[in-house]
């Protein structure tokens, strides 16, 4: 192992994820580029928040990275109007933070309990506004190199971007509206209001998108499925495109619910979650070790 080289640990990832539920991943967890690089040598997937994620009950092959706490940005956001800030920032405090500077931008992504480079990956937002409101670049990742990428570079669309196969957000950066406080928080409050009815328990946000024209939560409850129960997994009576892990749900019995979902609706519904480890899932991303052009570049010399 190379000095750069982080120690992975043996980790049950349903201590890393917001449902609760999932088998166990060596996690590495990186605190600077080379041990980034050296930790997406070989497959690998990248954990933010893990609140967008299902992930199997079985053990994953492959290695799970993580930006550890030296990619997050904790201070002040400054002026705000144009500002760098690490990947592993949480975003319930960015928000709280850009609200105490008088910035605006972020209010529509108040409650997202992700990461920034999750809510990057996934365009978080809600009705209120999303990430591609303020996002304008990245620095990522590729295949051991730093990039950098325009945010109108990245494909971001509801709850979808198209980033480069494997890359690794490590930082991005964001430019905000300077605002009054008062102003920002009363924008706040009302996303806040919006989100009264959602559910306080452990869950991974909505399950499905919304499909074109309609609500995945409306269609679900017209089914009758708020509080429809497989193992400890149920759908919510509060929320009906919420489910929650009641205590000791399996990844089986998320499936299994969410099939029972499916059924009942009787409509294509489509998944918002990511899913590793599980049928129809991510691949883990490709090392950088094992791509063509670094067997190329071995062979060329003789190793
Ligand atoms: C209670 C609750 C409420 C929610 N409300 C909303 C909402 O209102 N709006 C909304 O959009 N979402 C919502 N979500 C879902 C979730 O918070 C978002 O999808 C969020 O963007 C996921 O970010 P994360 O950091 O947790 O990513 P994860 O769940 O860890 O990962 C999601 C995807 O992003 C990738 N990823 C994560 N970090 C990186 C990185 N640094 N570089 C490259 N890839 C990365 C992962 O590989 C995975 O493919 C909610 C979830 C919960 C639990």
């Amino acid at each position: 192992m190379s000095a750069d080289a982080p120690q992975p640990r043996r980790v049950a990832l349903s201590t890393l994820t917001t449902l609760k539920v999932g088998g166990e991943a060596e996690v590495w967890t990186v605190d600077d580029e080379a041990e980034l690089r050296a930790a997406t040598a070989e497959d690998y997937y990248v954990l933010g928040g893990g609140s967008n994620l299902l992930v199997g009950d079985e053990a994953l092959y492959a290695r799970v990275v993580r930006l550890g706490p030296s990619f997050a940005t904790p201070g002040a956001l400054g002026n705000g109007v144009d500002v760098w800030l690490g990947a592993a920032t949480r975003v319930p405090g960015l928000v709280r933070r850009a609200a105490h500077a008088g910035l605006s931008g972020l209010e529509g992504l108040l409650g997202v309990p992700a990461q920034l480079g999750g809510a990057v990956v996934m365009n978080a937002g809600t009705r209120f506004g999303c990430l591609a409101d303020t996002l304008q670049e990245v620095e990522l990742m590729v295949e051991g190199r730093v990039e950098r990428l325009p945010a109108d570079a990245l494909g971001l669309g509801y709850r979808h971007s198209r980033l480069p196969a494997g890359a690794v957000v490590m930082r991005a950066r964001l430019r905000l509206t300077p605002s009054t406080t008062a102003r920002v928080q009363s924008l706040m409050a009302e996303v806040d209001a919006a989100r009264k009815g959602q559910p306080k328990v452990k869950s991974a946000g909505c399950a499905f998108k919304n499909p074109p024209g309609d609500s995945a939560g409306r269609l679900i409850d017209a089914a009758g499925c708020k509080g429809l129960r497989v193992g400890d997994a149920m759908v919510s009576v509060e929320h009906a495109n919420f489910v929650v892990n009641l205590g000791n749900a399996s990844t089986s019995d998320v499936l299994a619910l969410l099939s029972a979902v499916r059924e009942r609706v009787g409509e294509r519904l489509e998944l918002e979650w990511r899913r590793w480890g599980l049928p129809g899932g991510d691949q883990p991303h490709t090392g950088w070790k094992r791509t063509p052009e670094a067997a190329d570049e071995r062979s060329q010399r003789g190793e």
